[in-house]
């Protein structure tokens, strides 16, 4: 058997991860199995099945599967070829980014140890989920130096975001990993996707994914993952088999194909970003450019991120009012929410992916959030010339 893992760059390893099998199944793409219940080989086999996978195992080849809410091999065909992009034993996929966080932040908080600190900016949702408490979490929100004075006996997970969203600041991992003291560290990479960092090699103890975004990046799966080690692996599936949040294999299916073309999309998308961030960087209308290209004061590019990304943050002048005025006269790029994807879009996190955060945490009114998509960067900087037109 071809051993993929066995290969070093990111580029080979996504078109191979995951489908070692293929050649003794006598196929070429992966099959799919949308199977919802699975024979069982008999009453006392088909209990100790059900047993093992409720409570996070995987079957061992030739049991039963049960029930597709427990494991489902299209599902985890997609979470061993994720984990081979992140370096991590083991990854688990989700319905969802938030099904994947919802998980993690359960999993982490068990025998009374439901603090956690956070490092702003995050996802809005995000933000949401912890400052509401609502899955029975208390929240400190700390900067990056803050999080050694913020762990607390009782605090279950740090949780931090980088590049982060919708500023691109950089946090450095390593750095919040030992401030963190032992206690588990979930970096969110959706942004940077496991092309440009792998959080797992800088101290990362889950690290997480809206597959939603790069990782699907045709606008078409909704979904999420956590990459981590074994242990880590078994809590989560035991509450995804629980609280039902399995992934569809259709879009397992879906997302691991994606994986084959992520390192030429994000590298494509990142060149095309990087040529917008210097043209914006110069355009009068504009207050400030936020891309890694542009700042890095730490100097992580290089360091722990292979790239800058595509995603590009333009606060306009005139605040939330122009910054309106950008977003809807934008006509090849599509006014709308999400990022990652083949196609440029933008949006305004004050008012949408970013509403829910608290007053003081808030985005600049006037910042844009642009996910630059693989369109030639010259129709992209021709339609962003006259939507800023209206406002200079
Ligand atoms: C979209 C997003 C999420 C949430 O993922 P969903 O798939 O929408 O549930 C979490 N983190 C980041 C950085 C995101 O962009």
């Amino acid at each position: 058997m071809f051993d993929a893992s066995a290969m070093t760059t990111v580029d080979t390893r996504a078109v191979h991860a995951g489908r070692d099998d293929l050649t003794a199944l006598g196929v070429h793409a992966p099959p799919i199995d949308l199977s919802t219940t699975n024979p069982l080989p008999s009453v006392s086999a088909g209990g100790d099945a059900y047993e093992h996978l409720a409570t996070g195992g995987t079957p061992t080849p030739g049991d039963s599967a049960v029930y597709q809410r427990l494991w489902n091999p299209t599902v985890a065909r997609f979470e061993t070829a994720l984990a081979d992009l992140e370096g991590t034993p083991a990854a688990v996929a989700f319905a969802s980014g938030m099904a994947a966080l919802t998980a993690a932040l359960l999993a982490a908080t068990r025998d009374g140890h439901r603090h956690v600190v956070a490092v702003r900016p995050l996802y809005g949702g995000t933000d949401h989920v912890l400052a509401t408490g609502l899955l029975g979490t208390t929240v400190t929100w700390a900067r990056p130096d803050e999080v050694a004075a913020a762990v607390r006996p009782d605090t279950a997970l740090v949780v931090l975001e980088t590049p982060a969203n919708p500023t691109l600041d950089l946090v450095d991992i390593a750095a919040v990993a030992h401030a963190a003291a032992g206690v588990p560290l979930l970096v969110d990479n959706t942004v940077a996707t496991p092309v440009l960092q792998q959080p797992a090699q800088h101290g990362a103890t889950l690290v997480l994914h809206s597959a939603t975004k790069s990782i699907g990046g045709h606008g078409d799966v909704l979904a999420g993952a956590v990459a981590c080690d074994d242990d880590w692996a078994a809590r989560l599936r035991q509450v995804r088999a629980v609280t039902g949040g399995i992934l569809h294999p259709l879009g397992a299916y879906l997302l691991h194909r994606g994986l084959q073309t992520l390192p030429v999309r994000v590298r494509a998308q990142q060149a095309a970003a990087e040529k917008l961030a210097t043209w914006l960087a110069h355009h009068p209308a504009v207050e400030r450019v936020h891309h890694p290209s542009v700042h890095d004061p730490d100097g992580l590019v290089g360091r722990q991120m292979s790239g800058t990304g595509s995603l590009l943050g333009v606060e306009v002048r005139g605040g939330a009012p122009a910054a309106a005025t950008v977003a809807g006269a934008c006509r090849l790029i599509t006014h709308a929410v999400s990022l990652g994807g083949v196609d440029t879009l933008i949006q305004h996190p004050a008012s949408l992916t970013h509403r829910p955060v608290e007053d003081d945490a808030k985005p600049a009114g006037g910042l844009l959030r642009i996910s630059v998509g693989l369109e030639d960067p010259d129709d992209l900087r021709a339609d962003l010339a006259q939507a800023l037109a209206r406002i200079a």
